[in-house]
């Protein structure tokens, strides 16, 4: 037996040496802690008027612009302090503050993505049958598939006529809308469905959306129920149903961002991952006061839930394209500045979820409430398509954070053998730029309605003014 000194030794030893990790909600003061919640608002109006890309690039345009913010010219010279964005075909946005300091000794890059997992209407949609009509969906991004039918949906979208005219579509959100629904099987009857395994107890083909059921009155013809659908988007749009061919229509949860829990700590809402980056990194903007020493460069992206493809995504060039200009304007180098450049990947993590233990490893998971969530690797067995981020980057990054209180943690996507995944984090590394992934943990990711704890929201928007300024 150690006698009493000895023990208390080891409990010096062991303040100095061992890491301490504690809760948020213990280490903020009452005041932060107020204006955590208050941040949450203007977060979950942000999630309730972007629902879809498009959607998240005008509300943030609205806020860009509020903020003095002008549209991107590439012919014109910039100076300190100017504030300019550039939108990507509507679908991403690119928000940027000249720094001090010359260009070429790198930006400042935070990037998260604002498209989230739902269903996309196919290009000929619309069909009846045993006298319903429906629109045929396929899923955008890897969702379960049995978690969307009985939720209420709302339609959000573009279509382009024949004309060339575009008609804007946002039906289920006004508590005066209708709303639409996925059905499902009745448990009396769903002996062998329930058979199937999980990823086909509901398939593509059934994720079919229900859109009405009454005729149009006429007892001569066929189709009357799809022909009265048809009739009431004919009146109130003007379209027919070729135009569905050029037409992008997602349904999305018919559902508010709300709080959640009787001490209202957590945010409940589809789309968190990643609006709920894509809104801290664009407040982190901002809201910065001072002119920052390095040139920041703020992108809110498309098409990272499909694989970053696409004009729209950050496989393409348009981020690179972007910093080019800005090289260009200043008279320098885009390579030199991209190689010169610090980015946060900014995107959500998986919170641990003490009813599945199993899939997380608690040394190294993030933990939901335990503050912003720094994730040096991602991809899967074997540390497979990440661009893994230098213990150099690590540290200076952890410095930024240990400096300016932030209250932070690491991360990882899984246990080693199990499962996995990536973020842009690695297409922006592709450019020659240092990257690690910064972001909130989640619980019940890429399911209609997420959740996020205010305190790691906070944290997280603390973290990337810090990192920009
Ligand atoms: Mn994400
Ligand atoms: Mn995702």
């Amino acid at each position: 037996m150690p006698n009493e000194k000895e023990t208390s030794k080891a409990k010096e030893l062991q303040e100095k040496l061992f890491m301490k990790k504690k809760n948020s909600g213990l280490i903020m003061s009452e005041t932060e802690l107020e204006t955590a919640d208050k941040f949450c608002d203007g977060y979950k109006r942000f999630l309730d008027d972007g629902k879809t890309e498009r959607e998240a690039v005008k509300a943030a345009i609205a806020l860009a612009e509020k903020a003095g913010f002008s549209e991107f010219d590439s012919g014109k010279k910039y100076g300190a302090g100017d504030k300019v964005y550039m939108n990507n075909r509507g679908k991403a946005l690119i928000l940027s503050i000249i720094g001090k300091e010359d260009i070429e000794k790198g930006v400042n890059i935070l990037a998260a993505h604002i498209d989230s997992p739902r269903l996309d209407l196919k290009q000929n949609p619309l069909y009846e049958d045993a006298e319903m009509a429906f629109f045929k969906t396929h899923y955008y991004g890897g969702i379960k598939k049995y978690q969307w039918p009985t939720v209420p949906l709302a339609l959000h979208g573009v279509i382009i006529k024949k004309n060339g005219e575009t008609i804007e579509v946002k039906i289920g959100e006004d508590d005066n809308d209708p709303v639409f629904v996925v059905t499902d099987l009745l448990p009396h009857l769903a002996e062998e469905q329930m058979k199937r395994t999980a990823p086909k107890i509901i398939t593509g083909e059934e994720l079919n959306i229900l859109i009405g059921s009454r005729p149009f009155r006429d007892d001569k013809e066929s189709d009357l129920v799809k022909l009265n659908i048809m009739n009431i988007l004919f009146e109130k749009y003007g379209i027919v149903e070729e135009d569905f061919l050029s037409a992008e229509l997602e349904a999305v949860p018919a559902v508010k961002a709300r709080d959640v829990g009787f001490d209202r700590s957590l945010v409940g809402a589809y789309g968190q991952d990643d609006r709920v980056c894509g809104y801290t990194a664009l407040m982190a903007t901002l809201d910065q006061k001072d002119v920052p020493a390095k040139t920041v460069v703020t992108v809110l992206t498309d098409k990272e839930e499909t694989g970053s493809d696409g004009n729209t995504g950050l496989q393409s060039s348009y981020l690179e394209y972007f910093i080019c200009d800005l090289a260009e304007a200043a008279g320098k180098n885009g390579r030199h500045v991209l190689s010169a450049s610090k980015c946060l990947s900014a995107d959500v993590n998986a919170g641990f979820d003490p009813s599945f233990p199993d899939v997380l490893e608690k040394k190294n998971c993030a933990f939901v409430g335990k503050g912003t969530c720094l994730t040096k690797f991602t991809g899967s067995r074997g540390k497979n398509g990440t661009s893994d981020a230098s213990a150099e980057f690590v540290g200076y990054v952890r410095s930024i954070f240990d400096k300016n209180g932030i209250i932070w943690q690491t991360g990882e996507l899984g246990k080693v053998d199990l499962g996995g995944g990536g973020t842009v984090a690695k297409y922006i590394a592709n450019l020659d730029v240092d990257t690690i992934d910064l972001g909130v943990p989640v619980l019940s990711m890429h399911a209609p309605f997420e959740i996020t704890s205010k305190n790691d929201v906070y944290m997280t928007y603390k973290a990337f003014a810090a990192f920009i300024k």
